[in-house]
C-alpha cells in the first residue's frame, strides 16, 4: 500500500493549489480525481476576479474577456447599470484553468493518479487514513478533501446539511451583448432565491446561465432557462445555444471542515460565495490555510498525534469572516426578492451617491465592503438617525432595505 503524508481527492482548483502548497512546504502528495480528464465536464461560468488569477500565480494567458461592468434587470424596471473603465472581472478559460494548476502539481511534484473516483474512507487506529479508489488502496497521515459539492469525503466528517443552488445553462452566440458588461436577472419568478445571468466572452458568444433553490417542479432550472429567453426577448434575440448543462453551487452554510486528520476545502467545505456563488477564489485560498495546518501539524507531532484543529479558527479569521457575512446578505436579498422590493432597490442604487459607492466599494470577493458606505449614504439621504418613522410612503421600501442591511451588518 502507498502511503504518502497527505492523499488529496479531487483535482480542482481545491485539490490541485492544496498540491501545490502541500509540496512547496516538502510533503509528498497523491492527488486522486475521478475522471480521465482535468477540467471536464465543465460547470462553471469562468467569472473571476484579477485577484483569482493572482491567488493561482498566473498571468493573463487564459484570460478571455475583460468585465468592466454590470446591467441588472428585475421586471420592466430601468436596469441599474454600474460600471467604468475599471476592470472587475474577468472571463477565463476555466477547463485550460483546471488543467494549468493540475500540470503545476504534478510538475511540483505531487502525484496524481486520473480515472481514480474515492468510494470508500476509513480511520484506522493507528491515525492513518486509508482510503478506496480504483480497487485499490491508500493510506496517508492527512486527508484533504476537494472533491466537489457532492463530497465523499465531507460525508465521511458526518456532513448532511447543504444549500445548494441548482444550475443549468451554458454558452452561445448571439448578436448584440455588450462585450464588457453581464447581465443580472434578479426576477423572483425567473430565478427563485438567485439569478440568471449572462457573460461575454467576446464580441459574440456568452456564457448564459439561471440558478435556484430545490423547488417544486416548475421550478427546475430548465423550465426558469426558457422562461428567462421568453421574458427578455430583445437580450436573446438570434441567440444560438451552442452547449448546454446543469450543475450544482454548494453556498456557504457552517460544515464541520476539521476532523482529527482530514480537512475539507472549497466546495467540499460549502465554501462558494453566497451572494454570487463564486467559488474558484475561495477554493484556492482555502487550500492554502489548509496546506499550511497540515504543514504545522505534520512538523509538530509525531504520527498518531496529528492536531488539524488551527484550520477553522484561521480560516474564521479571513475568507470564512466575509462568507458569513455575505450569508446574511443572501437573506436580506431572498427578503427582498420574495416581497418583490428588488425594483425599489434598484431605483434607489441608481441614484448618483449610492451608485458611486458601489464603483468605490463593490467587490466581487468581498462583497460586505459595500455594506457600510451604502449605510452611511442612505443614513445621509434620509436622515443622520436613520429617522424612518418620518420617511415618506414611497421610502418605505428603502427603509427596510437600510433597516435590514443594518441588523444583518
Ligand atoms: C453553473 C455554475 C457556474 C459557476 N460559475 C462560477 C464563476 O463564474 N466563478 C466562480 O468563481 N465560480 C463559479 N462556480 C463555482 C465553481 O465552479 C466552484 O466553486 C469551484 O469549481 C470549486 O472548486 P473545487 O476544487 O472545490 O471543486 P470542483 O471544481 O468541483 O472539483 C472537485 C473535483 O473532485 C473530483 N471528485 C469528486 N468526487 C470525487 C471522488 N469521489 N473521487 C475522486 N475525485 C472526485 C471532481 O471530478 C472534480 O475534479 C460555478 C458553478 C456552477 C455550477
Amino acid at each position: 500500500m502507498l502511503e504518502t503524508d497527505v492523499i488529496v481527492v479531487g483535482a480542482g482548483p481545491a485539490g490541485s493549489m492544496s498540491a501545490i502548497q502541500l509540496r512547496n512546504y516538502g510533503l509528498t502528495v497523491l492527488v486522486l480525481e475521478e475522471h480521465s480528464t482535468i477540467g471536464k465536464p465543465l460547470h462553471c461560468s469562468g467569472l473571476v476576479t484579477p485577484r483569482t488569477l493572482e491567488s493561482a500565480g498566473l498571468d493573463h494567458s487564459l484570460v478571455l474577456n475583460e468585465i468592466k461592468g454590470a446591467e441588472i434587470f428585475v421586471g420592466d424596471v430601468k436596469p441599474l447599470v454600474l460600471g467604468n473603465d475599471v476592470t472587475r472581472a474577468l472571463v477565463i478559460d476555466r477547463v485550460a484553468f483546471d488543467k494549468y494548476l493540475a500540470n503545476q502539481a504534478v510538475l511540483n511534484g505531487a502525484q496524481l493518479n486520473l480515472g481514480h473516483r474515492v468510494t470508500h474512507i476509513e480511520n484506522t487506529p493507528s491515525g492513518t487514513t486509508v482510503v478506496h479508489a480504483n480497487q485499490k488502496t491508500f493510506s496517508s497521515r492527512i486527508l484533504f478533501g476537494c472533491d466537489g459539492w457532492r463530497s465523499k469525503v465531507s460525508s465521511h466528517l458526518g456532513n448532511t446539511k447543504k444549500d445548494l443552488i441548482w444550475c443549468y445553462g451554458g454558452e452561445g452566440v448571439v448578436p448584440n451583448h455588450p462585450k464588457d458588461t453581464v447581465r443580472v436577472y434578479l426576477d423572483a419568478e425567473i430565478a427563485p432565491n438567485w439569478f440568471g445571468w449572462t457573460i461575454p466572452i467576446d464580441n459574440k458568444r456568452i456564457r448564459i446561465g439561471i440558478g435556484t433553490t430545490f423547488g417544486s417542479p416548475e421550478r427546475k432550472p430548465i423550465h426558469l432557462f426558457n422562461k428567462l429567453l421568453k421574458q427578455y426577448p430583445t437580450h436573446f434575440e438570434g441567440l444560438n445555444i451552442t452547449s448546454l448543462s446543469g450543475g450544482f453551487i454548494p453556498l456557504y452554510t457552517p460544515q464541520v471542515i476539521e476532523s482529527r486528520n482530514s480537512l475539507l476545502i472549497g466546495d467540499a467545505a460549502s465554501h462558494a460565495k453566497p451572494t454570487s456563488g463564486g467559488g474558484i477564489y475561495t477554493a484556492l485560498e482555502g487550500a492554502k490555510t489548509a496546506a499550511e495546518t497540515a504543514y504545522q501539524a505534520l512538523s509538530s507531532t509525531q504520527a498518531g498525534s496529528i492536531q488539524l484543529n488551527s484550520y477553522h479558527s484561521a480560516w474564521s479569521k479571513t475568507l470564512g469572516k466575509e462568507l458569513v457575512r455575505g450569508s446574511e446578505l443572501r437573506k436580506v436579498f431572498m427578503d427582498l426578492q420574495s416581497n418583490n422590493q428588488l425594483p425599489t432597490v434598484i431605483n434607489t442604487l441608481s441614484i448618483k451617491p449610492l451608485k458611486k459607492m458601489v464603483h468605490n466599494y463593490g467587490d466581487i470577493d468581498y462583497p460586505s465592503a459595500l455594506v457600510n458606505p451604502i449605510l452611511r449614504a442612505a443614513s445621509a439621504m434620509i436622515g443622520p438617525a436613520l429617522q424612518l418613522s418620518k420617511m415618506s410612503r414611497a421610502s418605505l421600501p428603502l427603509k427596510r432595505f437600510v433597516s435590514q442591511l443594518a441588523s444583518q451588518k
